[in-house]
């Protein structure tokens, strides 16, 4: 399977950064897939300068409503118009800050795959649930609310994102986030919710330091970045590790 390497930008880089980053940074290959989510007004400019590297753009969230009085908002719609390719639902800090329930990311996964944007479904568990030995539990529940039924030859990729891990420095250990994906992919087959296996990536203080030790297991079909994603030089040498991985 390839490998997805994909930023969320959040609310980060302003447009000199931006700009700068698509100078520097490496490309994506036929074996790494490279994607990169920006804040929206920058699509347009920032569209031509990811196209040399091979490099898709996306959303990090769109309404899920189709159009209307939803001040703030931005319609699949507007993805569509300035050719995005995919975009992330259920980010842990759109649960946590906008309440977001797996009941609402999967109408906006649908949404999506209507309007062909690839949805990133982002599920993980708090660090309260882990210690509680609620991971396998949370994980399941946020899969059968935010997949049921959506169509089982769907094009989605699902990010396994522990909510203890993100932006905090702390990683999942490789077996935490083995264990983590192939329970996510036990669970898809159980449920029979998707018949294609969606690629799985892991998301949680992903760093040049640990990319190839986790996406060495074959569970870890790539990467959800945050933090290290803002600076080219971190995000190529993940990039990177992730080729050098095809290559074997
Ligand atoms: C994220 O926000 O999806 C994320 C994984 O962030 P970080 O890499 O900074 O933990």
């Amino acid at each position: 399977m390839k490998k997805y390497i994909v930023a969320n930008w959040k609310m980060n880089q302003s447009l000199l950064e931006a700009n700068n980053f698509f100078k520097e940074i490496e490309s994506s290959s036929a074996d790494v897939k490279v994607w990169v989510s920006p804040q929206s007004p920058y699509w347009s400019i920032l569209l031509p300068l990811a196209k040399e590297k091979n490099i898709l753009l996306g959303s990090q969230n769109i309404s899920e409503h189709i159009s209307g009085a939803y001040t703030g908002e931005v319609s699949v719609q507007t993805l569509k118009d300035f050719n995005l390719s995919f975009c992330l639902v259920g980010h842990s800090e759109r649960r946590q800050y906008q309440q977001e329930s797996s009941a609402l990311c999967l109408k906006k996964i649908k949404l999506c795959l209507e309007n062909n944007i690839t949805p990133i479904y982002c599920i993980g568990e708090t660090l309260d649930e882990r210690k509680s030995n609620k991971t396998f539990e949370v994980l399941k529940r946020q899969l059968i609310e935010g997949l049921t039924s959506v169509s089982a030859e769907a094009n989605i990729l699902i990010a396994y994102e522990p909510v203890w891990a993100i932006g905090t420095g702390e990683t999942a250990t490789v077996s935490q986030a083995q264990e983590a994906h192939q329970q996510i992919k036990k669970v898809l087959k159980e449920e029979s919710l998707l018949s294609i296996e969606p690629p799985v990536l892991y998301g949680g203080s992903v760093k040049p330091e640990n990319a190839a030790e986790l996406m060495q297991v074959p569970e870890i079909n790539g990467a959800l970045v945050g933090g290290a994603s803002l600076k080219a030089r971190d995000f190529s040498s993940i990039i990177r590790a992730a080729k050098a991985l095809a290559k074997n």
